[in-house]
């Protein structure tokens, strides 16, 4: 059987590939969002089948956005990687075919000019270095990598634990070492890192994360990064991760994103959502809560 050909949002000039690595696995979400309970999920019909199924399972996948701007090529977020050495078992010693998808979708490693990291946590990191003999080497040795000065200066000042530590080392200062790091600063707000691609400061998840503006001449697109984990979050904003730094901000953050785009018909594309991945975000009328807020029209977007 033939591959199927990515996933694939065209914007006007930019065009977006979600490249595959793994569905998380069914055990994922009610770790990673303890209060997406299957009642919840049972009050969000519009969540099934796509985002979750009859049980009040969530859907969850680890993939990775390849971008064309013009004649730039862009990579945002690495997902998990392959033979990494983890303390979560369903992200140890991944043999995925991930960079075989990457390069059947036109990215061959060493033709990607630009690796954008929403943040510096295992599940987007981890194809930054692939193994080659002994050691890790840069996966993209032709790529500037970009990370934001805040996340740098976060997990530089922190005492991280030894799994974290082991990330680093594996997937981090191997770019770092090779000269491919930079650090933007978004202190003072987006920053305009290509023609057309802009990083928003999206805290909270993580002190730097950011999210990725995608302006294309016929419509923007808006890639979440862990900001929004999973589609039950829009109508339900108040849910958050367990692995947020600052539950607060994070919840600010995540409002303030979908406030942005909703009835713009900006392009949502989850870092973590399942197939079909991109939608438009809709004010949710005569919500069944008060705090609903949002709903998610995935179908709007599936074919350009
Ligand atoms: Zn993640």
């Amino acid at each position: 059987m033939s591959p199927q050909p990515p996933a694939t949002w065209n914007l006007g000039g930019i065009t977006a590939h979600r490249i595959d690595e793994v569905a998380l696995a069914p055990e994922t979400g009610p770790w990673l969002l303890p209060d997406a309970t299957p009642d919840v999920v049972a009050d969000t019909p519009w969540l099934r089948p796509d985002f979750a199924d009859e049980a009040g399972t969530l859907h969850l996948s680890s993939h990775s956005f390849a971008l064309t701007l013009g004649s730039r090529r862009v990579l945002v977020d690495t997902g998990i990687g392959n033979g990494k050495e983890r303390a979560n078992p369903a992200w140890h010693d991944l043999d995925t075919d991930y960079l075989d998808r990457l390069t059947r979708a036109g990215f061959a490693p060493d033709t990607v000019d630009l690796v954008v990291l929403t943040h510096l946590h295992a599940d987007h990191v981890g194809w930054n270095t692939r193994l080659d003999g002994a050691g890790w080497v840069p996966t993209f040795p032709n790529a500037r990598y970009l990370s934001t000065r805040t996340e740098w200066d976060h997990w530089a000042a922190a005492d991280m634990e030894a799994p974290r530590r082991q990330m680093f080392r594996d997937s981090v200062h191997p770019i770092r070492d090779a000269g491919l790091l930079d650090l933007v600063d978004t202190s003072a707000g987006p920053v305009e890192v290509a023609p057309g691609l802009r990083l928003l400061p999206a805290p909270g998840h993580t002190p730097g994360q950011v999210a990725v503006e995608l302006r294309g001449d016929d419509r923007t697109a808006l890639i979440t990064g862990d900001a929004i984990h999973h589609p039950v979050q829009l109508a339900r904003p108040d849910i958050g991760s367990c692995v947020d730094i600052d539950p607060a901000l994070a919840e600010r953050t995540r409002r303030a994103l979908l406030a942005s785009v909703a009835d713009t018909g900006t392009v949502l594309l989850g870092s973590h959502f399942a197939a079909p991945t991109a939608g438009r975000v809709a004010t949710q009328e005569g919500a069944p809560r008060p705090d609903s807020a949002f709903r998610f029209n995935s179908t709007l977007a599936q074919t350009y």
